[in-house]
């Protein structure tokens, strides 16, 4: 007998272990000196305050202080209406946080700061090294003359290389966060991180300060030279390159994030390493919704000149109302920009042993 109910009994176990994660929530403890503020931030979730509280009745002390050596749970991020389709807002995004800048860009100790992130998250906090050594450079789709795709979503018109790039300012910031060094090839020195819906669009967008040209191959050769130049004067050791884009497809068309990667095995890995963030992301915030996004090798423009390993991610379908709710949330922007750097982190790691 005892074999075969022996083996029941270990499938029932490991199917017991394999189910939890998805229905567990994330827990942390506090580090030394940490209240309830930093830890929140740590956790990029600044404005869960109120939910922290409520999740966490009766850990605090009686000052409302955390205790050291307690597990607190960290509030899921809210959902999004990009979710599922079928059902309201009930599964958690993804992470909310900061990002990281170029040439202006100051580190003192644990804090960095980068005035592209805007007044208000042009300070950022250094929370690890995980990737100390590694070298981004972050590129926004269009920009300047060239808004890229255009949606319409009622009577507002919401523009690729605005949505693009808010985007890329919280991954830059995110990178930086975590010890990296960070490129941003576009940048507006207006426009901040924003949490506004609409994101009016503006041409004031340079290549690292300079005009972006109109004409497709001016405009795509820019970064790609001003990437491959700070290659050759740095010379790091890790480093990728991350375009960031906006389809623009039939309205009907909903599209999951996808990657397109160079002929390089290292690009492909990354793209492969991203998508599988990606689907383990949505797997726990949104089980019931599935992930589709594809990996594919592709030869533009960009992704052919450009010297560093690269990405190209194609973020969703700007046109389809469903997607549209991924770009004009403001913690789903953030929400990308956290996988995404988490898929970052995960390509350093296998990568730097
Ligand atoms: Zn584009």
């Amino acid at each position: 007998m005892n074999r075969r109910r022996l083996y029941h009994i270990i499938v029932l176990l490991a199917g017991l272990l394999l189910c939890l994660p998805l229905y567990g929530q994330e827990k942390d403890r506090p580090k030394n000196g940490e209240g309830i503020y930093r830890f929140l931030r740590r956790h990029n979730r600044e404005a869960y305050y109120k939910e922290f509280m409520e999740l966490n009745k009766g850990k605090f002390d009686k000052n409302n202080n955390l205790l050291l050596h307690h597990d607190y749970l960290i509030p899921p991020l809210k959902e999004t209406a990009d979710s599922v389709g079928t059902a309201k807002p009930v599964a958690p995004k993804e992470e909310t946080t900061a990002p990281a800048i170029t040439p202006s860009t100051t580190q003192t100790g644990k804090k960095g700061h980068e005035p592209l992130f805007g007044s208000e998250l042009a300070e950022y906090e250094i929370v690890s090294s995980d990737l100390k050594g590694a070298t981004f450079y972050i590129v926004s789709g269009h920009g300047g003359p060239d808004p890229g795709a255009i949606g319409k979503m009622g009577s507002h018109v919401l523009h690729e290389d605005e949505y693009a790039y808010d985007i890329a300012l919280r991954l830059a910031r995110n990178l930086m966060m975590q010890g990296a060094k960070v490129h941003i090839l576009i940048q507006d020195v207006k426009d901040g991180i924003r949490n506004d819906r609409i994101l009016p669009v503006s041409d004031r967008e340079t290549c690292m300060g300079e005009t972006i040209p109109l004409k497709q191959f001016a405009r795509l050769s820019q970064r790609c030279d001003k990437i491959n130049a700070l290659h050759k004067q740095e010379k790091p050791a890790y480093s990728r390159a991350v375009f960031l884009h906006i389809d623009s497809r039939s309205i009907h068309k909903r599209i999951d994030v996808f990657f397109y990667h160079s002929r390089t095995e290292a690009s492909k890995q990354l793209a492969q390493t991203m998508r599988k963030t990606f689907v383990e992301k949505y797997r726990k915030h949104q089980p019931a919704r599935g992930f589709t996004g594809t990996v594919e090798e592709r030869s533009l423009y960009v992704i052919n000149q450009t010297i560093p390993v690269t990405l190209f991610v194609e973020l969703g379908n700007l046109q389809n109302s469903y997607d549209q709710q991924r770009f004009v949330l403001d913690n789903n922007r953030q929400a990308l920009a956290n996988w995404m750097c988490e898929g970052l982190i995960m390509d350093y790691k296998n990568n730097k042993q």
